[in-house]
């Protein structure tokens, strides 16, 4: 496996002309995610995150290395993201320099647009969006809702389970999402009831953005599987507790999950992740090891990702009183039982062609203990408990009016932080 390496955009000592990127909460130099912006009504771009301002890629395009000039033309990361990896190496590179260089600033100046007046747009135009379960904590969790004496299937060790996810209804950060209707069951109805969800959920998950695809009938070997994936982002799988309890059973969610799905609209890419790698969690004792196509000690040894993530809810309550959210959870990214190359490397492994600017799930990401509770249904314990908060209001699930905020954050040792920027969106009533 080769993962993208530490180079010197990682570089802690790095200074930007742009004052607002030094020390910046999430879009230090060192990070430089891409995203699709809008400076104006009419017009799309694609830029970089850098403080609180959005670089205009298309309109520094002379400055940029040849091979990435076209790629960086359109309106979606599509073509980028296809790009051989030194190209899209040598475009951090690039971006490195320009923003560290004070010569660069007057040329570059003018192309900076203040990211509070701009609008972001989906990164890609996503061709398919599959939703994976790998969150060991968070499917033991739910398993023991549902059922008690066996909360894990015997496949859980095995395969990285997924299901075929809804790329129509993926939105970006801040478009709020309506509360779905469909069919459920309460234990005590004979029938099925028509109506509003009364158990609307978020699901803490990261989404990983696929770059170089691979052609139908090819599989992708685990010891390329990271050459594949372009970046990360957060994702908020909200789901209708109460559809999916009487839906899923044979085929999987279906109308609880595909309502809509929100991601955080920067794509943290997999170079600038470098510096925050970590080992693969050991499996426990007694666990099977990956069947040999998952299996690489290189992705053992490196390819888990050391991000901290958290949920926040603000409440229709405490926005008109003027508080801050409340942190309903933090945990790390590293309760996931396979890596994300593994899920790359599973989801091929049949001959399924996979796109650039295609979509990845992880799944629910959880804690074992109740702190890093990836989903309302985990907090409750499927609406039993209540979940306090500071104002004295309550959840089990979701109300009208709430918003739910993800956020993550990379650490590691002797290097810069890098944020992923927010995904959040506020639920509407039911139509
Ligand atoms: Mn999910």
């Amino acid at each position: 496996m080769t993962f993208p390496q530490i180079d010197e955009t990682h570089d802690p000592a790095l200074k930007s002309w742009v004052a607002s990127a030094m020390g910046h909460a999430d879009f230090p130099v060192q990070n430089l995610p891409y995203g699709v912006f809008s400076p104006d009504r009419d017009t799309r771009r694609i830029g970089v995150a850098i403080g609180d301002e959005i670089l205009d890629l298309a309109a520094i395009a002379d400055l940029l290395p040849l091979e990435v000039r076209e790629a960086l033309a359109g309106t979606t990361l599509n073509a980028p993201f296809a790009l051989p990896s030194p190209d899209r190496l040598a475009l951090r590179k690039s971006l490195s320099a320009l923003l560290c260089d004070a010569v660069r600033e007057a040329a570059l100046r003018p192309h900076l647009h203040a990211a509070s007046q701009c609008a972001m747009h989906l990164p890609t135009a996503i061709g398919d969006y599959t939703d994976f379960y790998v969150g060991i904590h968070h499917a033991t969790n739910i398993g023991k809702l549902l059922r008690p004496d066996n909360p894990l299937l015997p496949n859980y060790k095995y395969v990285p389970i997924g299901y075929h996810g809804r790329a129509s209804s993926v939105r970006p950060s801040g478009v709020p999402v309506r509360r779905p209707s469909g069919q459920r069951k309460p234990p005590e109805a004979e029938v099925p009831l028509v109506g509003p969800t009364a158990r609307l959920d978020y699901e803490l998950e990261l989404g990983v953005w696929i770059g170089r695809g691979n052609a139908l009938g090819d599989t992708v070997p685990i010891e390329r599987a990271a050459d594949h994936i372009a970046g990360f982002c957060l994702l908020n799988d909200w789901s209708a507790r109460d559809f999916q309890a009487w839906e899923y059973v044979p085929l999987g969610p279906f109308l609880a999950k595909s309502f809509q799905s929100t991601i955080s609209p920067w794509v943290v890419t997999a170079e600038a992740m470098a510096p925050f790698r970590i080992a693969q969690p050991p499996r426990p004792e007694g666990d099977p090891s990956p069947l040999p196509y998952l299996w690489d000690e290189d992705d053992q040894a490196g390819g888990a990702l050391g991000i901290e993530l958290e949920v926040h809810l603000s409440t229709a309550r405490m926005r008109e009183a003027g508080t801050e959210a409340h942190r309903l959870s933090v945990g790390p990214a590293s309760n996931m039982y396979w890596t994300v190359q593994q899920i790359v490397t599973h989801h091929a492994s049949n001959g399924c062609n996979l796109s650039p600017g295609d979509l990845l799930g992880t799944g629910t990401i959880s804690t074992p203990t109740p702190e890093g509770f990836g989903s309302l249904m985990e907090l409750s314990g499927n609406g039993k408990t209540k979940v306090a908060l500071p104002n004295g209001e309550e959840r089990m699930f979701l109300e009208d009016g709430d918003e739910v905020i993800l956020k993550a954050v990379a650490r590691a040792d002797g290097f810069v932080p890098i944020g992923f920027g927010e995904c959040r969106a506020v639920v509407l009533p039911a139509a």
